[in-house]
């Protein structure tokens, strides 16, 4: 029996670490220059976090999470997604007492126990950003701006920005009174789903997907339309925001999230092709939050963004990142001395700074092809002659060109550029 990984999982294999790696690096280099600071929390959390954080009678809370008792008997949940652990942490380490606002970051693995189906996976890895401590709209498009320039700086073409928003607890509960009103008469024709949600969670009839919803979600009200003044102010300085640094969007009425803690900005970013199940980044902004987790009132916004989901765009838009062109040295030997030499100069290159690693024990052509496999930029080709000589020839893989230096010079050669 041959084990497989788990269903809904991927190994991510050599050939694709560098795509993988410079996905990671760009969202770093991003974040560093919009001035947050990377986080790293644990992969589990208590289960009462999530139950708080993200709200316990949502799907991902009811279906989704990888949930258990832990040997001593406490209930514990495998990070399903980002936010509640950083809020948490923030609390945890008194980060409210610091100059606000406070804008951190994470790349970290997510775990939700899915339907398996291409772009979703079981265990995800997650680029995301948190702000704490500001009100003001400059940060929502600052937010968003961060990701947009991300997904721009890898290359990513076609892009659509949308944006809403869903009001605050003093004006939102008004617009839901006009919202179930709107879809009272109509409760026959809506979906299963619908019905349900329209007593819970009458927002999410907006973002329903089922075919006989959409007529009534194309005229249903506006949530911009009843904004209270201040949630207003908040939206007309977003847009401005945004207008001014030059970022285009659209305003989706869709757009919504389910739970209360949820405020103000909502926002999404797409790819050309799909609907909203390839939503790359979805974020917005959550003043009730850390008031929800035992924090006091702060006001809180952020993204996520799934990796995977970027990589998959890159493929699917043919992008080719610019891998860097680092130098991979293979030392051939031929007899047992030459081997000896061999370990000690790719000893010597790496001490100094370089890659580089000894060809294995078989005869020099199969030593040559094994470098070309691995893709070894160079070879150097010792054997008794030029133990005798000092001089050892180096050949350019690429190139098939071939000269001859001392060993201080090759050392030199492979470490001064690292
Ligand atoms: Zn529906
Ligand atoms: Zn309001």
């Amino acid at each position: 029996m041959v084990f497989q990984s788990p269903r809904g999982t991927a190994d991510i294999l050599p050939q694709d670490q560098p795509q993988w790696r410079f996905v990671e690096q760009a969202a770093r280099r991003m974040a560093y220059r919009f001035g947050y600071d990377e986080i790293t929390t644990p992969i589990f959390e208590d289960t009462d976090l999530f139950s708080r954080g993200i709200g316990s009678s949502t799907d991902i809370l009811e279906k989704e999470t990888y949930t258990f008792p832990d040997r001593g008997g406490d209930s514990m949940t495998l990070r399903p997604e980002g936010t509640a652990p950083v809020c948490r942490a923030y609390l945890q380490h008194g980060m409210n007492n610091l100059p606000q606002p406070v804008k951190l970051f994470y790349i970290v693995p997510n775990f939700r126990y899915e339907r398996p189906q291409s772009g979703r996976y079981r265990a995800f890895n997650q680029f995301g950003i948190e702000v704490f401590g500001e009100q003001d709209a400059y940060i929502d498009a600052e937010v968003i701006e961060l990701a947009w320039k991300y997904l721009e700086a890898l290359g990513l073409k076609d892009l659509s920005l949308t944006i809403n928003s869903i009001g605050d607890p003093s004006c939102r509960p008004k617009y839901i009174e006009h919202l179930k009103d709107y879809y009272h008469p109509h409760i026959a024709n809506l979906c299963a789903d619908c019905n349900r949600r329209i007593n819970t969670n009458p927002l999410r009839l907006l973002d329903c997907k089922n075919d006989p919803c959409q007529e009534l979600i194309e005229s249903a009200p506006k949530s911009i339309e009843m904004l209270c003044p201040s949630c207003d102010k908040h939206w007309n300085s977003l847009v401005s925001n945004l207008s001014n640094i030059g970022l285009k969007h659209t305003v989706e009425n869709r757009l919504v999230r389910g739970l209360d803690y949820y405020t103000k900005t909502v926002f999404e970013i797409s790819p050309p092709d799909d609907g909203r199940m390839s939503v790359i980044v979805g974020g917005g902004r959550y003043d009730g939050l850390l008031e929800e987790l035992g924090g006091s009132p702060t006001p809180g916004i952020g993204f996520g963004m799934g990796i995977e989901r970027v990589i998959e765009n890159l493929r699917r838009q043919k992008i080719s990142l610019n891998q860097q062109n680092e130098q991979k040295i293979m030392v051939a030997h031929i007899g047992n001395e030459a081997k000896l030499e061999a370990i000690k100069l790719a000893s010597l290159i790496r001490s100094n700074g370089g890659t580089s690693l000894v060809a294995p024990s078989r005869g020099l052509r199969s030593q040559l092809k094994y470098a070309a496999h691995i893709k070894a930029t160079e070879v150097v080709i010792i054997g008794d002659d030029e133990i005798e000589s000092g001089l050892f020839p180096v050949r350019n893989l690429a190139n098939s060109e071939q000269k001859s230096f001392r060993k201080e010079e090759i050392i030199n050669m492979f470490t001064q550029n690292q």
